[in-house]
Protein backbone atom coordinates (compact mmCIF):
# COMPACT_ATOMS: atom_id res chain seq x y z
CA UNK A 1 0.00 0.00 0.00
CA UNK A 2 1.28 3.15 -0.79
CA UNK A 3 1.75 6.24 1.91
CA UNK A 4 -1.03 8.06 3.29
CA UNK A 5 -0.69 11.55 2.67
CA UNK A 6 -2.95 14.76 1.91
CA UNK A 7 -3.69 14.83 -1.19
CA UNK A 8 -4.17 11.14 -1.22
CA UNK A 9 -6.93 12.04 1.80
CA UNK A 10 -8.47 15.27 -0.19
CA UNK A 11 -8.71 13.32 -3.58
CA UNK A 12 -10.82 10.35 -1.34
CA UNK A 13 -12.74 12.74 0.23
CA UNK A 14 -13.91 14.98 -3.18
CA UNK A 15 -15.31 11.45 -4.40
CA UNK A 16 -16.47 10.20 -1.13
CA UNK A 17 -19.74 8.55 -0.85
CA UNK A 18 -19.38 7.23 2.31
CA UNK A 19 -23.08 9.14 3.81
CA UNK A 20 -25.79 10.64 3.06
CA UNK A 21 -23.93 14.38 2.95
CA UNK A 22 -22.57 13.00 -0.12
CA UNK A 23 -25.42 13.53 -2.27
CA UNK A 24 -26.39 17.17 -0.95
CA UNK A 25 -22.95 18.43 -1.24
CA UNK A 26 -21.61 20.57 -3.68
CA UNK A 27 -18.19 20.05 -2.82
CA UNK A 28 -16.70 18.13 -0.28
CA UNK A 29 -13.71 19.90 2.13
CA UNK A 30 -11.22 18.15 2.84
CA UNK A 31 -9.42 21.04 4.76
CA UNK A 32 -6.52 23.26 4.48
CA UNK A 33 -2.98 24.01 5.40
CA UNK A 34 0.30 22.30 5.61
CA UNK A 35 1.17 19.03 6.92
CA UNK A 36 4.16 20.70 9.13
CA UNK A 37 1.41 22.78 10.60
CA UNK A 38 2.16 22.78 14.70
CA UNK A 39 -2.00 23.63 15.32
CA UNK A 40 -5.21 22.30 13.86
CA UNK A 41 -8.57 24.07 14.33
CA UNK A 42 -11.42 21.95 13.86
CA UNK A 43 -14.97 23.19 13.35
CA UNK A 44 -18.50 21.34 12.94
CA UNK A 45 -18.83 21.21 9.20
CA UNK A 46 -18.57 23.13 5.75
CA UNK A 47 -21.07 25.92 5.42
CA UNK A 48 -22.89 27.36 2.29
CA UNK A 49 -20.15 29.16 0.91
CA UNK A 50 -17.34 26.44 2.04
CA UNK A 51 -19.47 24.08 0.19
CA UNK A 52 -19.36 26.64 -2.87
CA UNK A 53 -15.67 27.25 -3.08
CA UNK A 54 -14.67 23.83 -1.56
CA UNK A 55 -12.42 25.15 1.19
CA UNK A 56 -12.63 25.37 5.29
CA UNK A 57 -13.90 28.74 7.06
CA UNK A 58 -14.02 31.18 4.10
CA UNK A 59 -17.65 32.22 5.22
CA UNK A 60 -18.70 34.42 7.50
CA UNK A 61 -17.17 32.50 10.10
CA UNK A 62 -14.42 32.00 8.38
CA UNK A 63 -13.97 36.07 8.52
CA UNK A 64 -14.05 36.21 12.06
CA UNK A 65 -11.66 33.03 12.78
CA UNK A 66 -9.32 34.74 10.15
CA UNK A 67 -9.57 38.09 11.94
CA UNK A 68 -8.59 36.91 15.42
CA UNK A 69 -6.08 34.43 14.00
CA UNK A 70 -4.05 37.35 12.81
CA UNK A 71 -4.82 39.73 16.10
CA UNK A 72 -3.41 36.82 18.22
CA UNK A 73 -0.26 37.05 15.69
CA UNK A 74 -1.25 33.22 13.99
CA UNK A 75 -0.60 33.08 10.12
CA UNK A 76 -3.09 31.13 9.14
CA UNK A 77 -1.20 29.97 6.25
CA UNK A 78 0.72 27.73 8.68
CA UNK A 79 -2.01 26.30 10.66
CA UNK A 80 -4.16 23.26 9.43
CA UNK A 81 -8.14 24.27 9.19
CA UNK A 82 -10.65 21.27 8.61
CA UNK A 83 -14.03 20.06 10.13
CA UNK A 84 -15.52 17.14 11.63
CA UNK A 85 -17.42 16.10 8.89
CA UNK A 86 -16.27 17.08 5.73
CA UNK A 87 -19.69 17.85 3.67
CA UNK A 88 -22.06 20.41 4.56
CA UNK A 89 -25.05 18.87 5.94
CA UNK A 90 -28.55 20.44 4.85
CA UNK A 91 -29.70 23.72 6.00
CA UNK A 92 -26.25 23.78 7.90
CA UNK A 93 -27.73 21.39 10.05
CA UNK A 94 -25.93 19.78 13.09
CA UNK A 95 -24.11 16.57 11.88
CA UNK A 96 -25.63 13.31 12.94
CA UNK A 97 -23.68 11.08 14.60
CA UNK A 98 -23.68 8.35 11.87
CA UNK A 99 -22.15 10.95 9.50
CA UNK A 100 -19.53 11.66 11.72
CA UNK A 101 -18.57 8.31 12.35
CA UNK A 102 -18.11 7.48 8.63
CA UNK A 103 -16.47 10.82 8.07
CA UNK A 104 -13.93 10.11 11.19
CA UNK A 105 -11.24 7.92 9.60
CA UNK A 106 -10.38 11.01 7.66
CA UNK A 107 -10.05 13.53 10.78
CA UNK A 108 -8.32 10.87 12.02
CA UNK A 109 -6.24 10.60 9.41
CA UNK A 110 -5.64 14.03 9.10
CA UNK A 111 -4.41 14.00 12.94
CA UNK A 112 -2.00 11.40 12.37
CA UNK A 113 0.00 12.56 8.85
CA UNK A 114 0.13 16.26 10.51
CA UNK A 115 0.60 14.99 14.15
CA UNK A 116 0.24 18.76 15.48
CA UNK A 117 1.48 19.80 18.52
CA UNK A 118 -2.09 21.16 19.48
CA UNK A 119 -5.50 21.16 18.63
CA UNK A 120 -7.80 23.73 18.91
CA UNK A 121 -11.74 22.79 18.83
CA UNK A 122 -14.00 25.17 17.73
CA UNK A 123 -17.46 24.84 19.42
CA UNK A 124 -19.70 22.16 20.34
CA UNK A 125 -19.74 19.20 17.37
CA UNK A 126 -15.86 19.21 17.66
CA UNK A 127 -15.66 19.20 21.59
CA UNK A 128 -17.98 16.21 21.67
CA UNK A 129 -16.42 14.19 18.49
CA UNK A 130 -12.94 14.74 19.68
CA UNK A 131 -12.62 14.29 23.17
CA UNK A 132 -16.54 13.42 24.29
CA UNK A 133 -17.30 16.83 25.82
CA UNK A 134 -20.37 18.26 26.53
CA UNK A 135 -20.69 22.00 27.11
CA UNK A 136 -18.34 24.05 25.49
CA UNK A 137 -19.11 27.34 27.31
CA UNK A 138 -18.22 26.13 30.45
CA UNK A 139 -14.95 24.51 29.89
CA UNK A 140 -13.69 26.90 27.06
CA UNK A 141 -10.48 28.16 27.77
CA UNK A 142 -8.98 25.10 29.10
CA UNK A 143 -5.98 23.26 27.59
CA UNK A 144 -6.52 19.50 28.05
CA UNK A 145 -4.71 16.25 27.19
CA UNK A 146 -6.50 12.83 26.14
CA UNK A 147 -4.69 10.11 24.49
CA UNK A 148 -1.03 11.74 24.40
CA UNK A 149 -2.63 14.96 22.62
CA UNK A 150 -3.37 18.32 23.41
CA UNK A 151 -6.14 20.17 23.03
CA UNK A 152 -7.42 23.68 23.88
CA UNK A 153 -11.04 24.20 23.79
CA UNK A 154 -13.12 27.10 22.40
CA UNK A 155 -16.16 28.19 20.78
CA UNK A 156 -17.41 28.08 17.60
CA UNK A 157 -16.97 31.79 15.44
CA UNK A 158 -20.00 31.71 14.57
CA UNK A 159 -21.59 31.93 17.64
CA UNK A 160 -19.22 35.06 18.14
CA UNK A 161 -21.54 36.08 14.99
CA UNK A 162 -24.87 35.42 17.09
CA UNK A 163 -24.14 36.50 20.56
CA UNK A 164 -21.67 39.10 19.71
CA UNK A 165 -21.08 39.47 23.30
CA UNK A 166 -19.19 36.30 22.92
CA UNK A 167 -16.48 37.71 20.24
CA UNK A 168 -14.10 38.92 22.98
CA UNK A 169 -14.29 35.77 24.77
CA UNK A 170 -13.36 34.14 21.30
CA UNK A 171 -10.60 36.47 20.73
CA UNK A 172 -9.53 36.18 24.30
CA UNK A 173 -9.00 32.44 24.16
CA UNK A 174 -6.82 32.56 21.06
CA UNK A 175 -5.07 35.08 22.14
CA UNK A 176 -4.36 32.72 25.31
CA UNK A 177 -3.52 29.30 22.73
CA UNK A 178 -1.18 31.70 21.03
CA UNK A 179 0.82 32.83 24.38
CA UNK A 180 0.91 29.29 25.04
CA UNK A 181 2.07 28.05 22.13
CA UNK A 182 5.07 30.82 22.29
CA UNK A 183 5.69 29.38 25.85
CA UNK A 184 6.31 26.21 24.64
CA UNK A 185 8.12 27.32 22.06
CA UNK A 186 10.63 29.11 24.23
CA UNK A 187 10.50 25.84 26.76
CA UNK A 188 12.30 24.34 22.93
CA UNK A 189 9.25 22.41 22.11
CA UNK A 190 8.50 21.60 18.59
CA UNK A 191 6.27 24.50 17.78
CA UNK A 192 7.74 27.13 16.00
CA UNK A 193 6.42 27.98 12.56
CA UNK A 194 2.50 29.10 13.77
CA UNK A 195 3.75 32.43 14.36
CA UNK A 196 4.53 35.84 13.44
CA UNK A 197 7.95 37.16 14.69
CA UNK A 198 6.98 39.68 16.99
CA UNK A 199 10.52 40.81 18.14
CA UNK A 200 11.88 42.84 15.86
CA UNK A 201 8.82 45.03 15.01
N1 LIG B 1 -18.39 26.49 10.16
C1 LIG B 1 -17.63 25.40 10.37
O1 LIG B 1 -17.76 24.71 11.36
N2 LIG B 1 -16.74 25.09 9.44
C2 LIG B 1 -16.54 25.80 8.34
O2 LIG B 1 -15.69 25.42 7.55
C3 LIG B 1 -17.34 26.96 8.15
C4 LIG B 1 -18.26 27.28 9.07
FE1 LIG C 1 -17.85 11.12 3.08
FE2 LIG C 1 -17.49 12.62 5.21
FE3 LIG C 1 -18.71 13.64 3.10
FE4 LIG C 1 -19.94 11.84 4.57
S1 LIG C 1 -19.33 13.88 5.23
S2 LIG C 1 -19.84 11.84 2.33
S3 LIG C 1 -18.24 10.51 5.19
S4 LIG C 1 -16.57 12.96 3.19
Amino acid sequence: MSRDSLSKIETEVKGCPLCRLSQTRKNAVAGEGQISSKIMFIGEAPGKNEDQQGKPFVGAAGKVLDRLLKHAGIDRSQVFITNVVKCRPPFNRVPHDDERNACRPYLNRQISLINPEIICILGRTAYSSLVGGKTITSNRGKFIKKDGRKYFLTIHPAAAIYNSNLLPVLQNDIVKLSEEIKKEKANNHRIDSAFEEVNNH
